[in-house]
């Protein structure tokens, strides 16, 4: 039985998947395009190549004798991208259709093309 989940907010779910090519709607890194490297589904938050690019001073250790300045990309919220439509060649909204064996597909608003990596 379904309960009733009508005390809980409705949690806006992740559309976005690995691989995606998104573009960045906000921040420092606004207007470029990347790929999804990971989803981090706990906090909302993507990692995009290239994208939110922090430097990591790290000290020298066991692994890394050297220690240094690692670059790495910082996760950013995920309100912060926006899925590439490969049709419309442009960062797109999508909406989440259900199929008959019950896969989820994302469909482009604005040509209503299955968006798929
Ligand atoms: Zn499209």
């Amino acid at each position: 039985m379904n309960r009733s989940s009508r005390n809980k907010r409705p949690l806006k779910k992740c559309y976005l998947k690995k691989d995606d090519k998104v573009k960045i709607i906000a921040g420092k890194d606004k207007g470029k395009i990347g790929k999804i490297l990971k989803v981090f589904k706990k906090n909302q938050k993507v990692s995009v190549e290239k994208i939110n690019i922090v430097k990591c001073h790290n000290k020298p250790n066991a692994k890394n004798s050297q220690g240094g300045i690692i670059e790495t990309e910082a996760p950013l919220h995920w309100s912060n991208v926006m899925l590439m439509c490969n049709k419309c060649m442009s960062a797109v909204r999508v909406k989440i259709q259900q199929l008959e064996d019950d896969e989820k597909t994302r469909i482009c608003k604005k040509c209503g093309e299955i968006v798929d990596a």
